[in-house]
């Protein structure tokens, strides 16, 4: 299920849908393009809506705080909202995944196991633009990945994996409105909406939140700037959750960092065939493995297909890993890195830009989240050779230089296709994993 949220357009005001952490927004209505430049995450505040205004026993109540008593005072409380996938490799040599999409306490004085308890199939949220609205989390984006693992680990599986990988693919702070009360000696947190408690604690620690979530960090502004090529200011593709756009005219490759637009470099595999103008971006991940005693090209392609004698000069080739820089289904993410991490030919890689009349698709998952899958990737290509299979879950990798390489394709009805590596991707499969 995936959670969508509506924000007022920056330009005209009108209502645009999107979903938390998606940089990159248009307007149906006045067609403004924007991304979103926000240091850090972006961040949203849960205001009340028509019909959770008109829950029982839900007086109206301005959603900031405006009371310095701390009973029955109502403080803004960040969640980080988190979507990913969850790997699990299991030892009778499956790979299981399932989707996470969850939310964990963004401050210390919240226990992590409870979560924001509610997701409507559209929350309203407000764009928190100039950072005064979202308390700054005082748990990092990492740290709320490891205990939402912890969380997964201690709610549910009976069965025992050899080790789980959870890769986190959009972040973002979402903050609701609680209601502090006296409670006997105590106070409690209760979510205004849901009404459940999320911490009781005593007075000392309830001035402390409060106060907390009374500092403004105005650090956190977030400007939206048009989406168009620093170069040619031709329009940039409106791709949802892209993190690098390629501009159709000049072929520049942008990154969308905290500051502004950033220029990237890239590298291209040459096209063998002229009607192969469809590019696909790539991480080419230089690796060292610990343990496995593959050392290079020509090591891994030896250790993954015993059977076949490769090339000698590959002996000399540094060790990477080539893994889609978009978003697929699992199962056809682990298969393309597989081969592409194997494949069996030199194709010409070349530092130029990507030729007139091609097209590409932008840059949707990051090198972070590319590296954070490379275990399962070779789970996945030892899969069936016991040897390294067994001492998979001991496997370190340490990682050297990275590049981003577009490959050629061409298109079918149903697929884009490469025929020199003999390689086909369903382009439903590509959709798929880019809508939410
Ligand atoms: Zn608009
Ligand atoms: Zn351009």
């Amino acid at each position: 299920m995936s959670v969508k949220t509506r924000f007022e357009c920056l330009q005209c005001g009108a209502l645009v849908e999107t979903i938390p952490g998606d940089l990159i927004y248009q307007c149906e209505f006045c067609k403004t393009k924007s991304y979103l430049a926000s240091k850090g995450v972006l961040r949203y505040i849960h205001i009340p809506n028509a019909s959770a205004s008109a829950m029982p026993g839900n007086h109206a109540f301005h959603p900031f705080n405006t009371e310095h008593s701390i009973n029955d005072a109502i403080i803004q409380i960040p969640f980080w909202s988190i979507k990913g996938l969850q790997y699990r490799i299991m030892p009778d040599k499956k790979i299981d995944f399932s989707l996470i999409n969850s939310t964990i306490p963004a401050l210390n004085q919240i226990n992590y196991i409870h979560n924001l308890g509610y997701f409507s199939d559209v929350m309203d949220l407000k764009l928190d633009l100039n950072g005064d609205l979202v308390p700054a989390p005082q748990i990092n984006q990492n740290n709320a990945l490891e205990l939402t693992e912890k969380r997964i680990k201690t709610l549910s599986y009976t069965s025992k994996s050899l080790f789980d990988r959870l890769i986190g693919e959009t972040y973002s702070l979402i903050s609701a409105p609680f209601r502090m009360m006296k409670d006997g000696n105590s106070f409690i947190i209760k979510n205004i909406y849901t009404g459940m408690i999320i911490a009781t604690m005593d007075e000392n620690s309830a001035q402390m939140l409060l106060n907390y979530t009374k500092e403004i960090f105005t650090q956190y502004k977030t400007t939206p700037l048009p989406l168009i090529c620093q170069n040619c200011a031709t329009d940039l593709p409106v791709e949802h959750l892209a993190i690098s756009v390629i501009c159709p005219h000049c072929f520049n490759l942008w990154k969308l960092t905290n500051a502004g637009y950033e220029w990237q470099r890239y590298k291209m595999a040459l096209p063998k065939n002229d009607n192969h103008t469809f590019y696909l971006p790539f991480w080419d991940i230089e690796i060292h493995l610990e343990a496995f005693k593959i050392s290079s090209r020509y090591d891994l392609m030896t250790a993954a297909m015993p059977y076949r004698l490769w090339n000698e000069e590959w002996k000399t080739r540094t060790l990477k890993a080539i893994v889609p820089a978009f978003k697929l289904n699992p199962g056809l993410f682990l298969k393309l890195s597989n081969r592409f991490t194997l494949m069996q030919i030199d194709p010409d890689i070349i530092s130029e830009r990507l030729p007139f009349h091609s097209a590409a698709h932008s840059i949707i998952l990051s090198a972070d989240e590319a590296i954070q899958s490379l275990k399962v990737v070779f789970a996945n290509m030892f899969i069936n050779q016991k040897n390294y299979f067994d001492s998979i879950s001991d496997l370190k990798i340490n990682i050297g230089n990275i590049d981003t390489i577009f490959f050629p394709f061409r298109k079918s009805h149903h697929e884009l296709i490469n025929d020199e590596l003999n390689i086909s991707v369903p382009l439903n499969a590509i959709k798929l994993g880019t809508c939410m």
